[in-house]
């Protein structure tokens, strides 16, 4: 089957994961983005990847789907502390219940790491 001029409209995570394996794969395509560069609506916010509720690790399901981790910087946290104010709940896990991302169009961010890979 032949596909041409892929076009994807928005390169947020899930825009430019599909363009990292469509890439991959031989596709020609375009991303279209409607602000000057990926992620500027989150500023440099901090992300929470969830890691708790499934047997492989966020990382690991991230490198299946061609996604190189080491485009962006990630902190893994395998201590928390949750509190309602008055009263703490501490836990302790044996691999990160979470990783932290930085999102944003800043070095070092998910999404700059992710677009790094389209060049
Ligand atoms: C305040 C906040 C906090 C969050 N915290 C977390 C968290 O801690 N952990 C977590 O896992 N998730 C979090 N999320 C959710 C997370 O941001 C989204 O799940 C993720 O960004 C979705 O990726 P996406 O590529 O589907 O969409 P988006 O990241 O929204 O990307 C869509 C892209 O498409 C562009 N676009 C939109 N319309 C068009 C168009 N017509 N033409 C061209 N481009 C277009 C947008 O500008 C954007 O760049 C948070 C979301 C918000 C708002």
């Amino acid at each position: 089957m032949s596909i041409e001029n892929i076009k994807i409209a928005g390169a947020g995570p899930a825009g430019l994961t599909a363009a990292i394996n469509l890439a991959k794969a031989e596709y020609q395509l375009d991303v279209f983005e409607k602000n000057y560069d990926t992620g500027v609506r989150f500023n440099g916010d901090l992300h929470g990847l969830e890691n708790w509720s499934r047997k492989k690790d966020v990382i690991d399901e991230l490198h299946d789907m061609n996604i190189k981790c080491t485009d962006f910087n990630y902190t893994g946290f395998k201590n928390l502390r949750i509190s309602n104010g008055t009263k703490n709940w501490d836990f302790s896990c044996n691999r990160p219940a979470f990783y932290l991302v930085r999102r944003g169009n800043i070095e070092g961010s998910l999404d700059q790491g992710l677009k790094k890979k389209q060049h």
